[in-house]
């Protein structure tokens, strides 16, 4: 497989602003161009076209809840290199409401986001927010938990929400199950989900401005995966989303579906694993030849004064760091890092909220660092020896890396050991 070296990438960068013109003019308002391939991994680099900006993949979207980001602003999010975020269509379009964020000119004007948005469809969070859900061919039915209304998401109206959000990708509606969940009720949500993959498609009233993937599930049956997979692909959908994972399965089942998935899905479109944002995930479904991902984790871990660093994370809120005047992590370019010491967080989180605003930003910077990282060695062609040394920095031994891990890069020819 042919290599792009960094400096070639830079000489085919001209053809970004040609090729975006020519894309916007077609159907699908996506391209992805192919920068370099790894040649010992399945891992990729890439420039994805969106219709807000180009987004090097691979790529950490960080996840944004009521068109807020928690803890950060919107130019905070800018000014650390942020290509693309999510919203949550389950927030949103409960609360202000579709009509409302239509007439700010979509989500971007409602938030003032100049870059690309992506939306999910709003069934995770029902799952996961509402117990009382009951799916139906329909659609998921469930109590607002707002005013306690019944309430009926079919993928029309998850496609006609996400519709009036104008974000540059959305999600269709898919029939979740609990990775855990096993037996009859996991093949008859990757039928329907199939199903609804075509309703989702024929109710998109913007195909010529957003783009819409589809969502792979099948649980951990290699069967049903395949299968979906098989069904899915058949459908011209701009990108594929790999879901059902990543939510307290075995971390062996969980890479064998991801790279089972990444082996059936088209080359030429995007791969996005949903719900994935631990270091060593990201860099190890890299290596599976994942492109993109998104999690709460970064977001939410901050708020509990746990800061992410190359050697695993920094408890904030530990004593041991009360007089200790170095910065988080003395190599990280974050604004909280060139201003802040350990000493002074510790002693801010006690009684103010900023100490999780600034580990927030702190956080975020990490992982989009991280993904800056592993991309530039991707292009340069040394992807495998960038794992080798970001596995020796995360864990003080090599008998402390999970098996999994070693498992998983072992099957794209990685050695750590
Ligand atoms: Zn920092």
């Amino acid at each position: 497989m042919a290599t792009t070296t960094a400096c070639e990438a830079q000489i085919n960068a001209p053809e970004n602003s040609m090729h975006l013109k020519k894309v916007l003019s077609t159907a699908s308002p996506l391209t992805l161009r192919i920068v370099a391939e790894c040649p010992v991994t399945k891992a990729r680099a890439c420039e994805l076209i969106l219709p807000h900006s180009p987004v090097s993949t691979p790529v950490f979207m960080p996840v944004g809840t009521q068109g807020t980001m928690k803890g950060i602003t919107v130019d905070q999010l800018d000014a650390l290199g942020c290509q693309i975020c999510l919203g949550n269509t389950y927030h949103l379009g409960m609360r202000p409401g579709p009509e409302l964020i239509e007439k700010a000119n979509g989500l971007h004007g409602f938030m003032n986001w100049k870059r690309n948005l992506l939306t999910d469809s709003g069934g995770f969070q029902m799952v996961s927010l509402v117990e009382l859900s009951e799916v139906t061919e329909q659609g998921v039915k469930f109590k607002s938990p707002y005013d306690g209304k019944e309430i009926l998401l079919t993928p029309e109206k998850s496609i006609s929400i996400q519709n009036s959000l104008g974000s540059d990708i959305m999600m269709q509606l898919d029939d979740v199950v609990s990775s855990t969940v096993t037996g009859p009720r996991v093949e008859e949500a990757m039928h329907r989900s199939v199903r609804w993959l075509d309703r989702c498609i024929a109710a998109n009233k913007k195909p010529h401005k957003q783009n819409l993937f589809a969502i792979i599930q099948g649980g951990l049956n290699a069967q049903l995966r395949k299968t979906c997979l098989d069904e899915m692909t058949k459908r011209d959908v701009p990108g594929f989303a790999i879901g059902g994972l990543s939510g307290g399965e075995e971390k062996d089942d969980f890479w064998r579906m991801v790279t089972l998935s990444t082996d059936h899905l088209p080359r030429e479109k995007p791969r996005y694993l949903m719900g994935v944002g631990y270091a060593v995930d990201l860099v190890v479904c890299v290596a599976l030849g994942c492109d993109m991902f998104d999690c709460v984790f970064p977001t939410r871990t901050a708020r509990f004064g746990s800061a992410l660093v190359p050697w695993g994370s920094l408890q904030v809120k530990s004593k041991q760091y009360a007089k200790d005047f170095n910065p988080i992590d003395p190599d990280c370019e974050c604004p909280t890092c060139k201003r802040h010491s350990r000493a002074y967080l510790h002693a801010l989180f006690k009684n103010d909220t900023a100490a999780m605003h600034h580990i927030t930003v702190h956080n975020i910077c990490y992982q989009l660092t991280l993904m800056r990282s592993v991309r530039q060695s991707i292009v340069d062609g040394c992807f495998p020896d960038f794992i080798r040394t970001f596995m020796k920095r995360m864990f003080s031994s090599p008998d402390q890396y999970p098996s999994w891990a070693v498992d998983a890069l072992a099957s794209v020819n990685i050695t750590l050991h």
